[in-house]
């Protein structure tokens, strides 16, 4: 790997990785976005991320010149190995160990494992995720833990020295609305309201103050009470 100063995005098109993409473009040279294709149900939030791409680099002069390429990734295979709500057209539920059953075991170690190849093939040193053990459904591959082991077994199997970063770790989803507030303030917030996609469902149609979404899932359920308190703390 590279001792250069650029970043790779893991931007799915959803609040979290919108969040992570302008933290690292308010702190990296140069900064591109990788995105996978597994055939999820809500590929609304894949088709979210051109028009979040192309409108945040209008907030920001100098996010506009760093901003690079996105790259898009084919993991269809992972609807060979998975069984769940997300590809399969089957009900959100909790499985029997607590997890809900949109859980696809071990994903964000092939999306880091992956990016860090193509990072390192783009010379970019940087990779950053939205990754969050605050107010997360359970998965243990989102963990801090698990995160810091991926860097160390990523830069002993690939011989470089890259940095995992996940700036929403310890944030909970008002925190994280704070953070999009202090990074691009009214305009971020408004464009991530607006353009980013959160719902397990995939629905588009239906609008709260909180963004799109079927209002139900447990994806809604976070970034509703997410809103709510930030809202709230913000008129205080
Ligand atoms: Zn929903």
């Amino acid at each position: 790997m590279t001792e250069g100063t650029g970043a790779l995005v893991l931007f799915s098109g959803g609040q979290d990785s919108a969040t992570c993409l302008a933290w690292a473009l308010e702190r990296f040279e140069s900064v591109e976005t990788v995105g996978f294709d597994y055939g999820q149900r809500h590929r609304i939030e894949l088709e979210c991320r051109d028009e979040f791409r192309s409108r945040i680099v209008e907030l920001n002069r100098s996010w506009r010149a760093r901003l690079g390429p996105d790259h898009m990734l084919d993991l269809s295979v992972l609807g060979q190995v998975s069984e769940t709500a997300l590809i399969r057209d089957a009900e959100i539920a909790l499985r029997a160990d607590g997890l809900p059953n949109t859980f696809v075991p071990g994903r964000n170690l092939l999306f880091f494992t992956l990016a860090a190849a193509l990072a390192s093939r783009r010379q970019l040193r940087h990779l950053v995720g939205g990754m969050c053990e605050t107010d997360y459904s359970g998965y243990p591959d989102c963990r801090d833990d698990t995160l810091k082991s991926l860097q160390v077994t990523l830069n002993l199997g690939m011989g470089g020295r890259s940095t995992i970063h996940t700036p929403l770790m310890w944030l909970d989803k008002a925190q994280t609305w704070s953070l999009s507030k202090t990074l691009g303030g009214d305009g971020l917030v408004e464009l991530i309201l607006t353009s980013t996609h959160t719902c397990y469902i995939g629905v588009r149609d239906i609008w709260h103050e909180w963004g799109y979404g079927c209002g139900d899932c447990p994806a809604c359920d976070l970034r509703k009470k997410g809103w709510e308190k930030f809202t709230l703390s913000s008129e205080l």
